[in-house]
């Protein structure tokens, strides 16, 4: 894993910062074909390349949405992830359901970005970047990724009712073979080699 970090200081969800104690993750896709992590991280650092629409602003698009990471491309084409909030700050990333926001049950969440969904390498690339920050996270707060609710894509809180109703996810992973448990599976066996 190659871990940036660019706080977005200048949205709203970073403003406000209000603290929770980590009891998940969330893991979430873009829903736009655009790799690159300059679509969502800035200013420029000199990595990511310069996108002049950026979330570090009160409010995206003039919607309430903040995550805690991205995965995606530097203007070099490398795979990286970018750090965008505190571990330990509420995000914008869930939205909601009838029991709850996943927001405030201590879920962190994640983006990958997407590109046309039909490229093999650049999933094997996002894919393995993920499991390895959710392994990252999961030994930084003592979370077990197998336990039941505790590593999760947005889909799968929507069916829990934790979440808004998203296909993300699972609208990509299994074009390419995988599924959530593969991944969970992955995180547990990344933590358990040290590999993070
Ligand atoms: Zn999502």
């Amino acid at each position: 894993m190659e871990l940036h970090q660019l706080y977005l200081t200048k949205n709203l969800c970073y403003v406000k910062g209000s603290i929770m104690t980590p009891r998940g993750v969330m893991v979430h896709s873009t829903g736009a074909n655009n790799p690159r992590l300059g679509r969502y991280v800035g200013p420029d650092d000199g990595l990511l390349g310069s996108g002049n629409n950026h979330w570090n602003t009160p409010l995206p698009g003039g919607q309430q949405v903040c995550v805690h990471a991205f995965i995606g491309k530097l203007k070099d084409g490398r795979v990286a992830t970018y750090q965008t909030l505190p571990w330990n700050y509420v995000g914008w990333h869930a939205g909601g359901g009838p029991k709850g926001s996943a927001n405030r049950l201590g879920y962190i969440g994640f983006e990958i970005c997407e590109d046309g969904l039909n490229d093999g390498v650049y999933f094997a690339a996002v894919y393995r970047e993920a499991v390895e920050l959710t392994a990252h996270l999961c030994k930084t707060f003592a979370l077990d990724p197998l336990a039941n609710g505790v590593v999760i894509c947005h889909a799968e809180g929507a069916q829990r009712g934790i979440a808004s109703h998203h296909a993300d996810v699972l609208h990509w992973f299994p074009k390419f073979g995988r599924t959530m448990n593969d991944f969970r599976r992955e995180v547990r066996q990344t933590l358990d080699r040290g590999g993070v």
